[in-house]
């Protein structure tokens, strides 16, 4: 076991300032959803260019009710990509329709838009792009793609707060766009997530969704018209938001500096190593668009004489946490039983079981991206197929 001090692959960062709001909320008497939440969301709104905004209690919950509010049920399908958190893909068999899994590009990791048009059937409702670790699908593509064929998008933006796309913000273009702020993402309300829309009557029926399907008018009345369930996000939650946003721009100084030398110090270190044949693949280098969510590389398994699991158990030892962000859905036994073949989609197959997140966040000390590089190439020398 390494002396020095255990590098986990990611960690929030919350100020004192964030955890003397949360007193202050906690004291306040009002806790759930109030005044805290109205200001997150009109903040939120504001940063977004002005479309309307909701808060709901997680990523999850969010896309659910993206889904909901396009209208989206049994018998549609909506295409995605087999290489997400399960949460995408459940939350369209969660309202009954079918997830349509389309291979992704090799390079940027995201679903493959060349593909798309072939998925589409008469069934076909929406498309659900995800933007893995941060980096956006062709946004000029996607659209044209969903306009030709008359289709909802649902961007599963979970962990692209903060990116870019020609200069604007994910989020502030586009059809429905859910975020995450689940503790891991770049913008953190421990948990929690928020849908924007393009206007006021889906906002308005996605407040009915996260609340049992209430309207309420005059001071005594009530009515529920529409099934909803119980996803708002606590005002505890949202002033941490409230908080987080104002560290947005330090946070992603920080993520986008330690990206860099993440390509700097592997690409100098593989070479004093003596491993620039092994075929170790880096994130597309993107520093226009991307926000950084995650540093993923894909190891070079076919050239190492152990998996990837070794890889991860000595990085452990040498005190470096890793992920996997992920394995391709249809493997899990739930899409098997549902009849989805993992070979169907074999970019994604190969990229699900080679991938490794590396640890990256703002609160990362100087010096430890050259500790993982460095103790990343020399287990790969070591475990190279001569
Ligand atoms: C985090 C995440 C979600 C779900 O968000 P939760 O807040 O955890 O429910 C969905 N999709 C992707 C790609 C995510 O990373």
């Amino acid at each position: 076991m390494s002396a020095l001090p255990f590098i986990p692959f990611t960690r929030p960062s919350f100020d004192q300032e964030t955890i003397d709001a949360v007193g202050e909320v906690l004291r306040s008497g009002w806790v759930t959803s109030g005044p805290k939440l109205a200001e997150f969301e009109s903040t939120l709104s504001e940063y977004f260019g002005g479309r309307p905004v909701r808060c709901f209690a997680n990523g999850t919950a969010t896309m659910k009710i993206a889904l909901q509010v396009a209208g989206i049920g049994t018998g549609d399908e909506v295409i995605t990509t087999p290489i997400s958190w399960v949460a995408t893909a459940n939350v369209i068999l969660g309202v009954g329709a079918k997830p349509i899994f389309v291979d992704i590009d090799p390079i940027t990791r995201n679903i493959d838009l060349s593909k798309v048009s072939a998925a589409i059937t008469p069934k076909t409702r929406a498309i659900m792009p995800v933007y893995l670790a941060g980096l956006p699908v062709d946004m000029d593509q996607l659209y044209a793609i969903a306009k030709q064929h008359n289709l909802r998008v649902i961007e599963d933006a979970a962990q692209a707060f903060g990116s870019q796309w020609k200069g604007k913000k994910i989020g502030a273009i586009g059809d429905l766009v859910s975020f995450s702020f689940q503790a891991n993402k770049n913008l953190s309300t421990v948990e929690g997530g928020c849908l924007v829309f393009n206007n006021l009557d889906e906002a308005k029926l996605a407040e009915k969704f996260r609340l049992q399907g209430l309207t309420r008018h005059g001071i005594d009345g009530m009515d529920v018209d529409v099934l909803g369930g119980k996803d708002n996000l606590t005002d505890v939650n949202a002033v941490i938001g409230l908080h987080q946003l104002k560290q947005l721009p330090a946070f992603q100084n920080r993520r986008t500096h330690l990206a860099r030398e993440y390509f700097n110090v592997i690409r100098t270190e593989m070479k004093s190593t003596g491993i620039e044949d092994l075929k170790l693949e880096l994130p597309p280098e993107n520093f226009t668009d991307s926000n950084w969510h995650m540093f993923q590389v894909i190891l070079p398994l076919d050239q190492l004489n152990v998996d990837r699991a070794q890889v991860m158990t000595e990085l452990k030892d040498l005190g470096i946490g890793t992920g996997v962000h992920y394995p391709t859905i249809t493997g899990f036994t739930l899409y098997k039983n549902l009849g989805y073949q993992i070979a169907s989609t074999p970019v994604a197959e190969r990229i699900g079981r080679m991938i490794l997140t590396l640890p990256l966040f703002p609160g990362m000390a100087d010096g430890d991206v050259s500790r993982i590089a460095q103790s990343l190439c020399s287990i790969l020398k070591k475990h190279r197929k001569n």
